[in-house]
C-alpha cells in the first residue's frame, strides 16, 4: 500500500464549523484567535461562515449549512485534499438531524490524517502549534488508490 502524501502549505486551509449550541463557543475562540485565522484560508459550514464573516469580518468561503449537506461537502474537500484541518465543535449533548452526516465527516478526517479539533482546548494547541504556519508533509496510507477492480469504479 503505497502513501499518499500532502504538502500541507503555510497558509492553511482550515474548515470551521459549529453545531447550534456550539456556536457562541466558536465565535469567542475564533474572536481569541482572529489575527491567526485571518492569516489562513477559512472554510466553514454556511450558518457558521456566515456568523464568522458578520461578527468578526473575517473572509470565509461558505459551504452549504450543515444539516442541508454543508458537511458532506467539506468531509468531499477533505477527501480531495483541498481542507488541510478541521475545527469542528459538534454538540456532545444533543442528537442533530445530520449525525450520520457528522459521522462520516470525522471518519473521512481520520481516513486522510487532517488534524481535527472537536473542542476548545484542542482548537487552541492545534492553531498554536509551530506547524500550523509551517509546511508539513502529511501522509495517509490508509486510503491509497485501491488496485484492480476492487473499488468497483470503471
Ligand atoms: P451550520 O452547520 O454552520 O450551517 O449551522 C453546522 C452543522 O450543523 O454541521
Amino acid at each position: 500500500m503505497a502513501d499518499i502524501v500532502n504538502l500541507m502549505p503555510n497558509r492553511k486551509r482550515i474548515a470551521l464549523i459549529a453545531h447550534d449550541n456550539c456556536k457562541a463557543e466558536m465565535l469567542e475562540w475564533a474572536e481569541f484567535n482572529r489575527e491567526t485565522l485571518a492569516a489562513h484560508e477559512l472554510h466553514a459550514t454556511g450558518t457558521t461562515g456566515t456568523l464568522l464573516a458578520d461578527e468578526l469580518g473575517l473572509t470565509v468561503q461558505r459551504f452549504l449549512s450543515g444539516p442541508v449537506g454543508g458537511d458532506q461537502q467539506v468531509g468531499a474537500a477533505i477527501a480531495e485534499g483541498r481542507i488541510d484541518f478541521l475545527v469542528f465543535f459538534w454538540d456532545p449533548l444533543e442528537p442533530q438531524p445530520h449525525d450520520v452526516d457528522v459521522k462520516a465527516l470525522l471518519r473521512i478526517a481520520v481516513v486522510c490524517n487532517v488534524p481535527t479539533a472537536c473542542n476548545r482546548a484542542t482548537a487552541d494547541f492545534v492553531l498554536s502549534s509551530p506547524l500550523t504556519r509551517e509546511e508539513y508533509q502529511r501522509s495517509s496510507s490508509i486510503y491509497a488508490e485501491p488496485t484492480g477492480s476492487s473499488h468497483g469504479l470503471h
